[in-house]
C-alpha cells in the first residue's frame, strides 16, 4: 500500500478550462504529481446540478476538460484522472454524508449562495443543488485526501468537509473532540483524515470583465485553447476603470494581478507596476498588449500537445477508464472502512471493470 499523502482535486464539466483554473489549482497539481498519489476527478454528476437539460454538451465538456488537462501537463501515468458517475464510494458517502449534516448548515455555506446569486438561479434551482456541497465532501472524503489544491472559493467546501469528516471520526470511530486534525491518531483510530485546503499564490484570477472571478459560466474566460489574437482582444475588453496614462493607477486592480500572474520577468513586472502606480505615461492599453504575448506564450506549448488529441476520443476515454478503475480501488476500500464504521457493514462486495 503506498504510504504517499493523496490529492483530490478535481473540475465540474460546465465548459472549458480557463487561465483561471491553471494558476488557481493546475499548476499546483504539476508539482504534486511526481510525489504524491493524486487523483483528479471529472464532477460530470455535479453539472447536471445547473444544466440538467443539456446532457450532450456535459458529456462532450467532460471529454474536453481532460484535453485541457493533457494539455496543461497532466500525466495520466502518475495521476489518475476520475470520472464521478462512475465512483459509485462517492455517491453512496453523500447520501451517508447527507446525514451528518444540519440542513442549515449547508444552505449557509457562502460559496453556494455566492453562485445561486452569480449564475442567477434565483429560488428556481434544483434540490440536487445545494446538495452538490454535501457531494463535495464525498468527493474528497472517498479518496481520504489529505490535501486538496483548490482556488479560495473552495474553502467554504472544504471546511464542511473537515467537519464532516471530523464527526464521522467522533460519532463512528470513537475520536475524542479534542483531538487536534493533524494528530496521526485522527488516520490511525479514525477512517478520514481530516483534508486541508491548499491555495496557491493566485486564489481568485479576475475575469476579463474586470470584476468577478474568471469563471466558466460567466463568458469572462481565457481559455487554454484560445488563440494569440483571442486572447488579445479578450483582454482588451479587461475594464480597469482609469481615464489617461498620467492616471495613477491602483496596484490592486485586475490588470496589476494579470501583471504580477503573467509577467515571469520579475523585473519587467515591477517596471510596469512602478510606472502604472505613478500614472507615468503608460496606457492600459500598452499594459494589456505585453500581459497578452505573456498569456499566448504560455499557452502555446500547451496548444501544441492537446491537438495530438483532437477528434481522438477513443484514446481520452481510455485514459479515463484507466484513472477510474484506480479510483474504485481507493473509494471502495473507503466506502467498506466507512460502511463497518457506521453499522452498515453486512459482506463485502466487489465491482468489475
Ligand atoms: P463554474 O462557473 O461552473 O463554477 P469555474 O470556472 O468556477 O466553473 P470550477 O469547476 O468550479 O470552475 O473550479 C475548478 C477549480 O478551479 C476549483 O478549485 C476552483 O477554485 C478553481 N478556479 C476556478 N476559477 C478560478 C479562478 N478564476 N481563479 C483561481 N482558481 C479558480
Ligand atoms: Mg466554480
Amino acid at each position: 500500500m503506498s504510504t504517499r499523502e493523496v490529492i483530490l482535486t478535481g473540475d465540474t464539466p460546465t465548459g472549458q478550462l480557463h487561465i483561471g483554473h491553471y494558476v488557481g489549482s493546475v499548476r499546483r497539481r504539476l508539482e504534486l504529481q511526481d510525489t504524491h498519489d493524486c487523483y483528479f476527478l471529472l464532477a460530470n454528476m455535479h453539472a447536471y446540478t445547473t444544466r440538467s437539460d443539456y446532457p450532450d454538451e456535459i458529456h462532450y465538456d467532460t471529454l474536453e476538460i481532460v484535453r485541457d488537462y493533457l494539455a496543461m501537463g497532466i500525466d495520466p501515468k502518475k495521476s489518475a484522472i476520475t470520472l464521478q458517475s462512475e465512483t459509485p464510494a462517492i455517491a453512496e458517502l453523500t447520501f451517508l454524508f447527507a446525514m451528518l449534516l444540519p440542513f442549515n448548515r449547508v444552505m449557509r455555506n457562502p460559496t453556494l449562495k455566492d453562485e445561486i446569486k452569480i449564475k442567477g438561479l434565483g429560488d428556481n434551482y434544483c434540490f440536487g443543488f445545494p446538495l452538490y456541497a454535501v457531494g463535495q465532501t464525498a468527493d474528497i472524503l472517498a479518496f481520504r485526501a489529505h490535501s486538496v489544491p483548490v482556488g479560495e472559493d473552495q474553502i467554504p467546501h472544504i471546511e464542511l468537509t473537515r467537519e464532516v469528516a471530523r464527526r464521522f471520526n467522533k460519532l463512528y470511530c470513537g475520536i475524542d473532540e479534542n483531538v487536534e486534525d493533524d494528530d496521526p491518531i485522527m488516520e490511525e483510530n479514525g477512517v478520514f483524515p481530516i483534508p486541508r485546503a491548499d491555495v496557491g499564490k493566485v486564489g481568485k484570477l479576475i475575469g476579463t470583465d474586470g470584476i468577478n472571478k474568471m469563471s466558466k459560466s460567466l463568458n469572462n474566460t481565457i481559455l487554454i485553447t484560445d488563440t494569440p489574437k483571442k486572447v488579445k482582444k479578450k483582454l482588451g475588453q479587461l475594464y480597469t476603470g482609469r481615464q489617461s496614462m498620467t492616471d495613477p493607477g491602483d496596484p490592486e486592480s485586475s490588470l496589476m494581478q494579470y501583471v504580477d500572474t503573467f509577467i515571469t520577468d520579475t523585473d519587467r513586472a515591477a517596471e510596469l507596476k512602478d510606472k502604472y502606480v505613478r500614472g507615468d505615461n503608460i496606457g492600459d492599453g500598452h499594459i494589456k498588449v505585453e500581459i497578452a504575448a505573456a498569456i499566448s506564450e504560455l499557452l502555446e506549448p500547451m496548444q501544441e500537445r492537446r491537438a495530438q488529441y483532437d477528434g481522438d476520443d477513443d484514446t481520452v476515454i481510455d485514459i479515463i477508464r484507466d484513472g477510474t478503475e484506480r479510483a474504485n480501488v481507493k473509494t471502495e476500500e473507503t466506502l467498506a472502512m466507512a460502511k463497518e464504521a457506521s453499522g452498515l457493514g453486512f459482506f463485502t462486495r466487489k465491482i468489475s471493470f
